[in-house]
């Protein structure tokens, strides 16, 4: 396969409008004492600054580069709880479910202009479902996903675009979809409504804890003396060694093209139609971190997208990017306060469902934090599950 060339560069941003932009890049600078500063701007920090400025909390959130700038900057953008959940812990699936409705309702509010669609998740890579669609169906059933085993023709009337799919497919219908990077926007927005500052370019460096609890942080801007430290940095959390790992990804987009498809489809990889209508393919996972996107990997993705959709003449693919996500060994992220430290609280290790994770994190963190009472859904994601 010939390598192909493309730019190095994310459909998220470009598909941005300037105000848009602007506010990812907006600094509103440091608050020497907040309620709570949390550390990364990215959709879990987010996501929780607006959970708690909607609490009357007085905010600060510190990003060491522009808001939405690390892995949420390279998602796909999938709310897939149902395809999702049946590969996870039974602990993921109250926090996705949950998730996945407060995205919905989110959707719904003036602040929130996410690109938000529930198009339907089909896989049709019968791997994945080992060659026996009912039999999956029945089990993600009794775990309470929405899924549903459909033969060669259902799958042929609901995308008639694609290749033939003999072993026929799984659909789940309410999984969901979303522009990360307006998703990034859109908390920033309604935190900033809420009196939450947000500032770019400022980097943590240390903390300094006494008896038990953080008393001070010192940032490259200054110092900062809030009552409540959250850490959502993402893979750059300073962790036990060992409980965290990179994984990086890579996708490609085209150009806007008409309409194509409806569902996100489970092929060999990924394979979706944004609502601005580029093709957008990949979603790969390679140990490690990986800063640009490998040229065969892009060749690669193509001809899977092109296998998949073989009757579209021109599925010309002109932009690549990748992205590096945190992953834990039973991939379900850490959502805990850190051990031996009162007023220290965790939220990371999202690794592939940071998105569709960040309004239930965010939430349930939140009232964790305000009651002292840890919410039940949260009860599986402690740090201490991962040591030892
Ligand atoms: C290719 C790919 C596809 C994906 N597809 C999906 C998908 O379809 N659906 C889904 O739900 N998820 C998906 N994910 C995963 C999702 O992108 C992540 O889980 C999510 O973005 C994690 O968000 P975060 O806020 O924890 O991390 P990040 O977005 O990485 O944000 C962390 C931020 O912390 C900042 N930071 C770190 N250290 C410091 C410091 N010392 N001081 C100040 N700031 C600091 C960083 O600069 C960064 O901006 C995908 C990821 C990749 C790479």
């Amino acid at each position: 396969m010939p390598p192909l060339e493309l730019k190095h560069e994310s459909v998220w941003w470009s598909t941005l409008t300037p105000v848009e932009q602007a506010e990812l890049s907006r600094d509103d600078g440091l608050a020497p004492q907040p309620d709570v500063l949390v550390v990364g701007g990215g959709i879990i920090g987010l996501a929780l600054a607006q959970a708690l400025a909607a609490q009357k909390q007085s905010v600060q959130l510190i990003e060491q580069g522009t808001l939405g700038g690390g892995a949420t900057a390279g998602s796909a953008g999938g709310v897939w709880p149902a395809d999702q959940g049946p590969f996870h812990p039974p602990e993921f699936g109250p926090l996705a479910l949950l998730s996945r409705d407060l995205w919905g309702r989110l959707s719904l509010k003036p602040d929130f202009n996410l690109d938000w669609r529930v198009n339907g998740f089909l896989t049709v890579n019968p791997e994945r479902f080992q060659g026996d669609a009912p039999g999956f169906a029945a089990q993600a059933q009794e775990l309470g996903y929405t899924v549903h085993a459909i033969d060669a023709e259902q799958v042929a009337r609901l995308e008639p675009r694609l290749a033939p799919a003999p072993a026929g497919g799984i659909h789940c219908p309410s999984d969901a979809h979303l522009h990360p990077l307006k998703g990034a926007v859109s908390f920033a927005r309604a935190a900033r409504r809420g009196k939450a500052r947000l500032a770019i370019q400022t980097k943590l460096l240390e903390i300094e804890r006494v008896a038990g609890r953080v008393v001070s942080v010192r940032t490259s801007r200054g110092e900062c003396r809030p009552r409540h430290l959250v850490m959502c940095t993402g893979h750059e959390a300073v962790l036990p060694a060992g409980v965290l790992r990179p994984v990086w990804g890579q996708l490609i987009a085209t150009d806007p093209l008409p309409p194509l498809m409806k569902c996100t489809i489970g092929g060999p990889f990924l394979t979706l139609q944004l609502k601005t209508g580029e093709v957008v393919t990949g979603g790969t996972q390679a140990e490690g971190r990986n800063e640009a996107p490998d040229a065969e990997l892009s060749a690669k993705l193509a001809e899977g997208a092109r296998r998949l959709l073989p009757d579209v003449a021109d599925l010309r693919f002109t932009r690549a990017w990748c992205g590096v996500r945190s992953a834990t060994r039973d991939g379900l992220p850490i959502i805990d306060r850190a051990a031996g430290v009162e007023n220290e609280w965790l939220a990371v290790g999202h690794h592939r469902n940071g998105l569709l994770l960040a309004p239930g994190t965010a939430d349930l963190l939140a009232r964790w934090m305000l009651t002292d009472e840890q919410p039940e859904e949260l009860q599986g994601f402690g740090l201490q599950r991962l040591l030892g």
